[in-house]
């Protein structure tokens, strides 16, 4: 999947607000996993207690993560197109070959014997795997939309085509969604939020560290290599790309940080068309949305106002003919993945794979167009998927555990010492309205509205980015659908949606290494246990605890209460800050805070489900199977799951951008606040694992 293509749907709206993902959003290029040729075979070689990683010489009291995977780090040297390879990577392969076999064959199948949706997922693969006809057609595909930029003739034609080019998809400027009202969870209006950037997020231009400049000049170099592959003269090309980079700053800066971004109450700024429209002398909306469709909700929010503002300014003093090369580079970035000739596909690799992320060779064609079926059709795959790879026993055993974990999360709140009777109440209340969604949308996408045609692979993305942009739009003013889903069925994620107090688990997840119906509780517990514990968490994490169980941004907590979580929250914050991830940068205490409440906190209730069940059953909690105790087999489960080779630039960008820490921390810094962890190992009270001072919210 391409970097920029969805990034304000996904980065700042979706994934950073609205849904708490478990690992980064699936989108982001350089967390997609890829060739891994000693890799296992089958899932059932894939073991959620696996005995034969754990390596004995490190003392478990001193790093519980090298103890538990130093094995399958010996077994797994990082490939080389690979930013990062851990266990979920180990899954999603897994996954990926089933989802090639599957179009494969729809791609061959005798054409009357499809039904619709396989046409379309088969045809959509065979033209994204003609690398030959795309070359040959060269950026002719891309030119009617060129044509339509250069044909501007002042900024008063913006708002039109803008509106054109982000029905395709292209991140120009700004962005808008369908999103539930803050205010009234019930209705559906727009969201309009920052966007334009083609580096990651906005601190990439502001930084004035050595490394940030050096990224910045790539940057420049890569946006001038495109202009060139495009046609432009050298000296264009160059003064161009400095365009890009002066006018993308000037957004940037105007744009909230990732951190800043967290904050719900931040993005929080409701009027009407008419009162947006004031804002905007030099950008006339109605045009806009008359183009895009958008239905008037009588109310909409405008999530930035500091960033229109400057948007506004920018159309008022810049030259027309900067805005087209802005515009020009944005159309040509969010096509330069699979629907281009190879030369854009491979210099953009280059830049968002190789330079920020460290992956030294590119996926093979399969995977990305495998991937890239997945992001626009993922309903239409995922139905064939679910029918073979998700049995209905599966999800019955998925929903007994969330609600094992569930039962104990009532409990924990109930003896919380630290939160009021009244504020317990309210906790209790929104837990019990949570719904659990678990595998597959009850009701499967319609897609007959979209075309795709064999060898028209720029304009099948096109055209399923229209499908997906006119879909979302169509919900504004109509009652919330609390039944869709935000990522597609065979996704090995999970994610908490906080407007909508629910927590989805994908059917691609409840498979080994994070779950197996072969393995003791204690195993499944631990890791699978903890994922939903985790996503449980988010519904009372900085972010999530600002919601009321409707699903409204409305304060239901006491001020002493409030006071007392911050002050919890605060130690997490802390510890977390004082982590250095590679030399000169540290973790971002504040802004992975939702996150590592939710590690905690998650890996607390699961313990407490389990005991619970071990208990029941009557369990001897000092017999040993395959050398090691209930407990133990318990704290090394959920360790097992977060073994990743990860490269240092990728370490470098996950530590500036990405709400999760790196997944050394998700093991070590959580088990360290977890007496329980040592006790189990008979660790000394001044062992590294061990905190004197540990951390506890949930
Ligand atoms: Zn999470």
């Amino acid at each position: 999947m391409f970097p920029s293509a969805d990034s304000f749907v996904r980065s700042s709206i979706a994934a950073g607000l609205l849904a708490a993902a478990l690992i980064l959003a699936p989108c982001a290029p350089a967390q997609e996993p890829s060739e891994h040729a000693s890799g296992p075979a089958h899932p059932s070689e894939l073991r959620v207690f696996d005995p034969s990683l754990i390596d004995k010489s490190v003392d478990p009291c001193e790093n519980f993560y090298r103890y538990s995977c130093n094995g399958w780090f010996k077994r797994n040297p990082l490939p080389p197109d690979q930013a990062l390879y851990g266990r979920f990577t180990e899954l999603f392969e897994l996954n990926r070959l089933h989802l090639k076999q599957i179009l494969e064959s729809t791609a061959e199948a005798q054409l009357d014997s499809r039904n619709a949706n396989e046409q379309k997922i088969g045809d959509e693969y065979a033209s994204c795997m003609d690398i030959a006809a795309i070359n040959k057609l060269g950026v002719k595909p891309l030119e009617p939309e060129l044509d339509r930029i250069a044909a501007l003739q002042s900024i008063a034609d913006l708002p039109a085509e803008l509106a054109r080019l982000h029905q395709i998809g292209v991140d120009a400027f700004f962005g808008i969604v369908s999103n539930q009202d803050f205010a009234d969870a019930r209705q559906v209006i727009s969201f309009y939020g920052a966007g334009g950037l083609g580096l990651p997020e906005r601190d990439y231009y502001t930084r004035t560290d050595p490394k940030s400049v050096e990224q910045r000049k790539q940057y420049i170099d890569h946006v001038r290599k495109i202009f060139l592959l495009a046609g432009e003269p050298e000296a264009q090309a160059a003064r161009d790309a400095e365009t890009v980079l002066a006018l993308e700053t000037r957004l940037a800066k105007a744009s909230l940080t990732v951190t800043e971004q967290r904050d719900p109450q931040n993005l929080n700024h409701p009027t009407d068309v008419a009162g947006f429209e004031k804002q905007l002398t030099n950008f006339k909306l109605a045009a806009y949305v008359a183009v895009i469709h958008a239905p008037d909700a009588g109310k909409l929010n405008d999530t930035e106002p500091k960033f229109f503002a400057e948007f506004n300014a920018l159309l008022g003093d810049t030259p027309l003919d900067q805005v087209k090369t802005y515009l020009r580079w944005h159309l040509i970035h969010t096509f330069a993945g699979t629907s281009m000739p190879e030369t854009f596909d491979r210099e953009t690799w280059n830049f968002y794979s190789h330079i920020l992320n460290g992956a030294e060779k590119q996926q093979e064609r399969w995977k990305r167009c495998t991937s890239r079926i997945d992001d626009e059709m993922g309903e239409a795959l995922g139905q064939v998927y679910v029918d073979k790879y998700f049995p209905p026993e599966d999800k019955q055993r998925a929903l007994n555990m969330t609600i094992a974990i569930e039962q104990a999360m009532a409990r924990d709140i109930d003896s919380l010492d630290w939160m009021s009777t009244e504020t317990k109440v309210k906790a209790r209340e929104k837990l019990h309205t949570v719904m659990n969604k678990i595998g597959y949308p009850d009701k499967w996408r319609d897609y007959s509205r979209l075309e795709i045609v064999r060898g028209d692979a720029l304009g099948n993305q096109e055209r399923a980015r229209a499908f997906e942009f006119a879909r979302d739009l169509a919900k504004i003013g109509k009652p919330v659908d609390k039944s869709e889903w935000l990522m597609s069925p065979p996704t090995v994620n999970a994610y908490y949606d906080p407007q909508q107090n629910n927590v989805n688990f994908p059917a691609g997840f409840f498979q080994p290494p994070f779950f197996s119906d072969k393995e003791d509780d204690a195993a499944n517990y631990g890791d699978m246990g903890s994922t939903i514990g985790h996503e449980l968490t988010h519904g009372f994490d900085d972010q999530g605890r600002q919601f009321d169980k409707d699903g409204n941004l409305k304060d239901w907590w006491s001020r002493e209460d409030e006071q007392k979580f911050n002050d919890r929250a605060q130690c997490m914050v802390k510890q977390y800050d004082a982590i250095e991830a590679v030399p000169g940068v540290h973790l971002n205490g504040k802004l992975t805070l939702g996150e590592n409440l939710a590690d905690l906190g998650g890996l607390w209730l699961a313990w407490l489900a389990w005991l619970d069940k071990a208990e029941a059953a009557h369990l001897d909690m000092n017999a040993k199977m395959e050398g090691y105790t209930p407990a133990q087999r318990f704290w090394i489960a959920y360790a097992q799951q977060w073994c990743t080779q990860t490269r240092p630039e990728q370490l470098r960008t996950q530590a500036q951008t990405n709400p999760h820490a790196p997944d050394e921390y998700r093991t070590n810094s959580v088990l360290q606040d977890l007496p329980e962890f040592g006790k189990s190992f008979n660790c000394k009270k001044d062992a590294k694992m061990v905190s004197a001072t540990p951390c506890r919210v949930w």
